[in-house]
């Protein structure tokens, strides 16, 4: 035996002899909260460390439920929807601070996103197949009106000045809670990790070296991950997934589902699905109803003119929509002038002109 391979069989016996260091690995946690699944995953340099983090995202996504949730008497949410057409109701600033923050989506997706559909939208019960009938959604329309919320900044107060009105917050509220998974994540130094709870999803870092794929479901077969539509590399970027297929019942060969269209009451099926690419959660949550209800078109060009997004859309006849941030740029014909540079890769540059230039 060489003297090098005795030090070496030496050096392993002793090491053997102490108690391993814990080494670092990738985690992972699932749990039911907010009616949903949500998921962490996570590299962590310790172990320990890691389940705490893990633990800590669960136990926040918990707090979120009991202050937002509709399902709960007790929540704060609840008592506004109980209370607000009375008299100002006062809230956590939290609480309050997000439904402010949903009329910013409602504003600028021409009213498509509005938390107060659900003046119409509790109506519905999916599982048990139960819709309201044509003169129900014509009572209850009029109640649905973001703008018939009323803020008080300094109380924290929230009144609603119309009778029947409701709030939900099922289509921001997932992707809020995901913003706040990641916020503590980072603060406890984690530097590559995923939280999703339902369609909403936020990554961190990379995985493995590799970009994240956020996967998008096939809405014929959304479970079969065989027949995902496409993947979309990610890193640093938060992920929504809005679909039909999500809670629905079919009926004489119509789909009642979740999304619902502020301005007739009815579920919103310009789309089958629309996944929206952003900064945030709460951005691409708050984004991702809008082709439902705007169509394809409309919604496209909403998310083409905001440099932060990009966009997915599943039609109802199986085609695929990109923004034109996901789209190879077109091929210029020989001779033509160079492409406009794109805004996100370097800001552009201010186009001077001479007043008589402008129309
Ligand atoms: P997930 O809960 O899987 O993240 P979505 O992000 O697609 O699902 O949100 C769907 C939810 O959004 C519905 O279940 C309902 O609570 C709420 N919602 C439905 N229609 C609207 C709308 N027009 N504006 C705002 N929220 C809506
Ligand atoms: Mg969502």
């Amino acid at each position: 035996m060489s003297t090098r391979t005795l030090y070496a069989l030496v050096a392993l016996l002793f090491s053997a002899a102490l108690p391993l260091p814990a080494s670092a690995a990738w985690l992972d946690r699932e749990e039911a909260i907010m009616g949903t699944r949500v998921y962490v995953q996570l590299w962590a340099d310790d172990p320990d460390q890691g389940d705490a983090a893990c633990a800590a995202v669960m136990a926040d996504m918990r707090r979120i439920d009991n202050l937002m949730s509709h399902y709960k008497p007790e929540s704060q949410l609840s008592q506004i929807n109980a209370r607000a057409n009375i008299e100002p109701v006062q809230v956590d600033k939290e609480l309050f601070d997000l439904i402010k923050l949903s009329t910013h989506y409602s504003q600028i997706t021409a009213g498509a996103f509005d938390i107060t559909y659900a003046s119409v939208g509790y109506l519905y019960n999916y599982p048990a197949h139960i819709r309201p009938t044509e003169a129900q959604i014509k009572a209850a329309l009029p109640a649905v009106n973001w703008r018939n919320m009323l803020f008080d900044e300094a109380h924290h107060t929230i009144r609603f000045e119309h009778p029947g009105m409701r709030i939900d917050l099922g289509g921001i509220g997932k992707g809020y809670a995901v913003d706040r998974g990641i916020e503590i994540l980072k603060a406890r130094g984690i530097h590559h990790a995923l939280v999703t709870a339902g369609g909403d999803s936020r990554f961190i870092g990379d995985h493995m070296g590799r970009p994240w794929l956020a996967a998008i479901a096939n809405p014929d077969d959304p479970h079969n991950p065989l027949k995902v539509v496409t993947r979309i590399p990610l890193t640093d970027a938060a992920v929504s997934t809005s679909g039909d297929y999500e809670r629905y019942f079919d009926e004489n060969g119509v789909r009642y589902h979740h999304i619902i269209d502020p301005h007739t009451g009815h579920s919103a099926s310009k789309v089958r699905s629309a996944t929206i690419i952003g900064p945030t959660a709460t951005q691409t949550d708050g984004m991702s109803k809008t082709a439902f209800v705007l169509g394809p078109e409309r919604a496209m060009e909403i998310i083409n003119r905001m440099p932060e997004y990009d966009a997915v859309f599943v039609t109802p006849d199986g085609r695929l929509l990109y923004s034109n941030g996901l789209r190879p740029a077109a091929l210029r014909p020989p001779g033509a002038p160079p492409a406009p540079p794109d805004p996100r890769v370097s800001p552009p540059t201010p186009i001077v002109t001479s007043p008589r230039a402008q129309p």
